[in-house]
């Protein structure tokens, strides 16, 4: 399969994804994580995931969250997130490591659905 019918498929899917490096840096959103967190695409890239928390979401989750990833195991749950403008969602967050040729991760795939109207 072509890599580029791969972009295509991650940049339209409807399902919000990033892809960070190893401690959560954001090198690649598509366009469903814009639409999700108000942040656009080119301008995301570069900031940790933690610009989305909205700092209510208990310490515990988090530390949770990377253990088990680093676990090289895929976590999920729900977090309390913040869009560009302040305003609050709740994100039903999966993340699962990337590992490369020699079983190290590399960079982690997050894929995030608001889920604010079904809690
Ligand atoms: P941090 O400074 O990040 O630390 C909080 C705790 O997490 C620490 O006490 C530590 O135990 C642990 N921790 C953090 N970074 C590391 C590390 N590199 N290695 C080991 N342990 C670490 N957070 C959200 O709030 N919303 C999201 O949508 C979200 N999506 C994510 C998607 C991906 C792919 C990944 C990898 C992470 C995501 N995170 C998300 C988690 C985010 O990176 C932060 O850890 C989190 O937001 C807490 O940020 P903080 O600044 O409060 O604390």
């Amino acid at each position: 399969m072509p890599s580029h019918l791969f972009r295509q498929a991650v940049e339209q899917a409807a399902l919000a994804i990033s892809i960070t490096d190893a401690r959560a840096n954001i090198l690649y959103a598509n366009a469903a994580f814009a639409r999700t967190t108000g942040y656009g695409q080119d301008e995301i890239v570069g900031h940790n995931e933690s610009i989305l928390s909205y700092r209510v979401t208990p310490q515990l989750v988090y530390e949770t969250l990377w253990a088990q990833i680093q676990r090289q195991r895929p976590w999920n749950g729900l977090l309390v997130n913040k869009r560009k403008d302040g305003s609050r969602y709740l994100a039903d967050v999966t993340i699962t490591p990337v590992v490369n040729e020699d079983g190290l991760t590399s960079h982690y795939l997050g894929m995030q659905r608001d889920v604010t109207e079904v809690h």
